[in-house]
């Protein structure tokens, strides 16, 4: 039996760590830079990097009204720290030309954990994943400030400056972290999602 195919969006950022950590979870795992590319994927992760790079090279090479299409028809997504962003219904403290794909009806807010704690690292539980908490790695996350009725919360962290703040999020099909899962070695959060798509496939 093969795995789905899952895409990773591939225009800036962490491209490589999510295509191994989504091959090593059982997907067929593409690099995404075309329309023709996001009409062939079962999935698509949108990874780390800057958020408003990504968005103008979203329109620059007109993927953005594609990869919207197919998110609002049902496309299991999963995005981390600024595939959240992406992801996001609203987004606080961006750029006024920055587009998102309101894929998640959160709200967040950009590089918002505060200087002492602009990258810290934090062990979480996380609804879902069984096993021993998961080490997660923060890198000028954004945090999320409102999230909607059909939102659930999968994580927050548990103590230190950053306590109580929501850092992964699910609804639906779309799955949203913060941290990123695809530097750790640690598995678990892509495998769910890889069986999250194939159950849809
Ligand atoms: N601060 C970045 C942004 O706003 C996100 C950081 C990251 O993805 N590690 O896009």
């Amino acid at each position: 039996m093969t795995g789905p195919t899952i895409g990773v969006l591939a225009l800036q950022g962490g491209v490589r760590e999510h295509l191994e950590a989504l091959e090593a979870a059982g997907a067929i795992a593409v690099p995404v830079r075309r329309a023709s590319e996001v009409a062939a994927v079962d999935g698509l992760v949108l990874p780390g990097g800057e958020s408003t790079t990504m968005s103008n090279l979203l329109l620059a090479f007109d993927l953005y009204e594609p990869i919207r299409q197919r998110l609002a028809e049902g496309l299991p997504a999963y995005g981390s720290c600024a595939g959240m962003i992406l992801l996001a219904d609203e987004v606080l403290d961006t750029r006024p030309d920055a587009v998102s794909f309101g894929a998640i009806d959160i709200t967040v807010r950009r590089n918002a954990f505060g200087r002492q704690i602009d990258s810290f690292e934090a062990d979480l539980a996380v609804t879902g994943l069984e096993g021993d908490p998961m080490r997660a790695v923060f890198i000028r996350a954004p945090l999320v400030e409102r999230v909607g009725d059909a939102v659930e919360v999968l994580a927050t962290v548990a103590e230190g400056p950053a306590a109580g703040r929501i850092v992964a999020v699910r609804s639906g099909q779309v799955l949203a972290t913060s941290f990123h899962p695809e530097m750790t070695g640690d598995r678990r959060l892509h495998r769910q999602f890889v069986d999250l798509v194939a159950q849809r496939g």
